[in-house]
């Protein structure tokens, strides 16, 4: 299992390490994984953002319209949680 944080309510909780995406049990946030297109920094992002700031380059990252596992990355493999794009 993966501890991972929430990016809305930054609440940890366990996510199963094949899993490319979790509805958070404190906010019911819809989140999921992905790998930053500039460092590849993988990180828990909210699958309502259109786009999200790499929590290590900081850079814009546009995210999928469509999530599926072919664009996610699983739990296991994730290091941080992206911020909302533009940031608060
Ligand atoms: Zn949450
Ligand atoms: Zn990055």
């Amino acid at each position: 299992m993966a501890y991972l944080t929430c990016p809305w309510c930054l609440t940890p909780q366990l996510v199963g390490d094949e899993s490319v995406e979790y509805a958070c049990f404190t906010c019911a946030a819809q989140n999921a994984f992905f790998a930053c297109t500039e460092c590849g920094y993988r990180q828990t992002v909210s699958k309502r953002w259109t786009a999200f700031t790499c929590a290590k380059c900081e850079k814009k990252v546009d995210l999928p319209r469509r999530w599926g596992y072919s664009v996610g990355t699983p739990a296991m493999t994730v290091e941080g949680h992206g911020q909302p794009w533009p940031k608060f």
